[in-house]
């Protein structure tokens, strides 16, 4: 079996991927607040981690990945945005969510096995609050609950930052019912008119915190494999999560690796973000007719935990290389290469396994090789002809007779007609392909 490493946040170090059970892997990766549509940054965990779950399903086998990605459906931002359209907070999250679902998809992200929505487990949510209230780890105080950070001796361990940085970090109100400025909110009360829930504490919401502790328990078990998402969220997020999942579970560790993926930046800015103006919408670049495909290559060219800096010339140079490897790739699929697969399985060295990739000479393995990576899924015509067009293969084919007579003439001036409304015609071992320039 191939032997994958991952680099863990934890141990700060790659280390040598051993899942609890080879027969049910399990995976859990933060997704998406559905309030807004995502931007190429947003897409990129969720292309990291679509790469990382084809590979787990290539080594241990296809049923043998259980990989869940939430849906956070409840949240302030959804609120003030419902309330910006006078409509119910569930319209604004099922119509981002199926434009979110659409985005990932036309960039060839699969759906994960699980996709849990934290409104559908608030249940569960408030018994693990009770449950951190029974173990000392939790009180009430005015209407909300906090988790209280002094409690748990291993809080810090994932970013292992230094007290004042954490509670400088978290930017967290201190408010006067907190007993450490560095507590942080599991329930808090919802006005009349705002999304909410019974209580033993009072109508109320969840904060974002505990719905990933409660979905993880509820749905992969005390313990997983693999925990993923940005850079960004290991604290606090992350080590939020652990400290819940911990106490509430006598300690038993939340995740066996973590694994974060680095930030996406545009050319000559710090970060893409919407203050700053530079914000790319994956719909926007799909809509300027970018396939998917290349947007999933751009995405893929660097390491997952450097940082990317997005451009037009990184998206030309994608959609270069990938046309290359359309056209030396076979109808048929063979085995996977061997040097793809071990740059993958080596903390999926993406950039590497493209650059293998290029070297690939048997169309068939260069196909397999591909769809480790969600690459080279489109057929060979539809990839240069999109929808297709009958009158051009028609000239084409006209132009292919006229060569068998050697009437050279005739296909030169049919090549000439189709260059005039910006066909190109590409003679290859395989026949003639057409394309738009
Ligand atoms: P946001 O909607 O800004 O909260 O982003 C949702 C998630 O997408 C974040 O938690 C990040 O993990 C990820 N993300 C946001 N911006 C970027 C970026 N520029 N590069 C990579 N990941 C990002
Ligand atoms: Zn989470």
């Amino acid at each position: 079996m191939t032997e994958l490493r991952l680099h863990d946040t934890m141990a700060r170090e790659k280390r040598v991927f051993a899942p609890a059970d080879p027969k049910r892997v399990t995976m859990y990766v933060c997704g998406p607040t559905v309030y807004n549509r995502a931007h190429i940054g947003n897409a990129r965990p969720a292309v990291v981690f679509d790469v990382l779950a084809r590979l787990l399903r290539h080594v241990y086998g296809a049923d043998s990945l259980v990989y869940a990605r939430n849906v956070t459906d409840v949240d302030d931002k959804i609120i003030e945005a419902a309330r910006a359209e006078g409509v119910d907070p569930s319209v604004i999250t099922a119509r981002y969510e199926a434009f979110y679902n659409e985005d990932m998809g036309a960039l060839g992200v699969q759906l994960p096995n699980i996709a849990p929505h934290a409104t559908a487990h608030v249940g569960q949510m408030v018994a693990m609050i009770a449950r951190l209230i029974e173990t000392g780890n939790a009180y009430e105080a005015d209407g909300h609950v906090l988790f209280h950070v002094p409690s748990d001796p291993d809080y810090g361990a994932l970013g292992r930052r230094d007290r004042e940085a954490m509670i400088a970090g978290a930017r967290v109100e201190v408010a006067s019912y907190k007993k450490d400025p560095a507590d942080f909110v599991l329930w808090k009360p919802s006005p009349e008119g705002v999304i909410g829930w019974d209580s033993p504490w009072g109508r109320g919401r969840p904060g974002w915190h505990i719905e990933c502790s409660a979905m993880i328990a509820e749905h992969l078990g005390k313990t997983i494999d693999i925990h993923g998402g940005g850079l960004d969220l290991i604290f606090p997020h992350h080590e939020n999560e652990i400290a819940q999942s911990r106490c509430a579970h006598e300690v038993a560790p939340l995740a066996r690796y973590w694994v974060h993926n680095g930030f996406l930046s545009m050319a000559g800015s710090e970060k893409m973000s919407k203050s700053l103006g530079n914000v790319v919408l994956v719909n926007e670049l799909l809509e300027q007719g970018h396939k998917g495909e290349v947007l999933r290559f751009a995405l893929l060219s660097a390491h997952y935990r450097q940082p990317l800096e997005w451009s037009e010339g990184l998206v030309a140079q994608s959609k270069a290389t990938l046309d290359r490897l359309y056209r030396a790739a076979g109808d048929g699929e063979g085995e996977a290469d061997a040097g793809v697969l071990d740059a993958l399985a080596d903390d999926l060295n993406t950039p590497l396994a493209l650059s293998r990739l290029s070297a690939i000479e048997d169309g068939a393995v260069l196909r397999a090789s591909a769809r480790l990576l969600g690459l080279l899924e489109e057929d060979r015509t539809a990839w240069f002809q999109g929808a297709g067009d009958a009158r051009i293969d028609g000239l084409v084919a006209a132009r292919t007779e006229a060569k068998a007579r050697r009437d050279f003439a005739e296909a030169d001036r049919i090549r000439a007609e189709l260059a005039a409304e910006g066909v190109l015609l590409e003679d290859g071992p395989q026949g003639t392909i057409w394309r738009r320039a």
